[in-house]
């Protein structure tokens, strides 16, 4: 991509975090802005390897579908339909509130607690155990953990040192089912 040479134009070294696998990356930034991500050749991991996910990271900074407020459903609309309405953050919390004051007050255990990537299983946990409940999961448990069972570090290694290009295979047990094959770039 050419680069605007009235923009400042900075490559920043860093790991992706689309996944566990925290290849190394390199984020092409112009004025503070990112614009393109590529595999960086010099991380031992994955030697500038870049699957279609961390290429994407793109759009958890600048999706115009992210969201960015609460969202509730509106009044008599049908689940599944999609209709919702924009609410304050002090609507939300006062909602959610109420909700699990009603569930924690009558059986704790119809509360299920699911959380992502947030880095804060630990509290998820707590917080469902003072709550009442045993359900609770996070994204470990579906993910990361599996997949460190199932040898993807090893396999992560290795990708970049095949002669073949298209037989660097990483195998997530879920939120990449089946097994991706990255495409060396370089
Ligand atoms: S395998 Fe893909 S999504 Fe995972 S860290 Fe590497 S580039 Fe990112």
């Amino acid at each position: 991509m050419a680069a605007n040479p009235a923009r400042k134009r900075e490559v920043k070294s860093t790991t992706c975090y689309m996944c566990a696998c925290r290849c190394g990356i390199n984020v092409t930034v112009e004025d503070g802005e990112v614009r393109f991500i590529q595999g960086n050749p010099a991380h031992p991991i994955n030697q500038g390897v870049l699957c279609a996910k961390g290429a994407s990271g793109i759009m958890k900074q600048y999706s115009p579908a992210r969201l960015t407020r609460p969202l509730r459903r509106k009044a008599g609309a049908e689940r599944g339909n999609s209709e919702f309405e924009e609410i304050s953050w002090e609507q939300a919390f006062s909602a959610i509130g109420e909700r699990l004051q009603h569930i924690r007050d009558t059986d704790p255990k119809k509360f299920a607690l699911y959380t992502g990537r947030d880095q804060m299983q630990a509290l998820t946990g707590l917080f469902a155990k003072q709550f009442g409940t045993p359900n609770y999961a996070a994204h470990g448990g579906f993910c990361s953990v599996n997949m460190a069972a199932g040898l993807i570090y090893p396999s992560a290694a290795l990708s970049g040192s095949s002669a073949d290009p298209t037989s660097n295979v990483h195998a997530c047990s879920s939120c990449s089912a089946p097994p991706k094959t990255i495409i060396r770039i370089r």
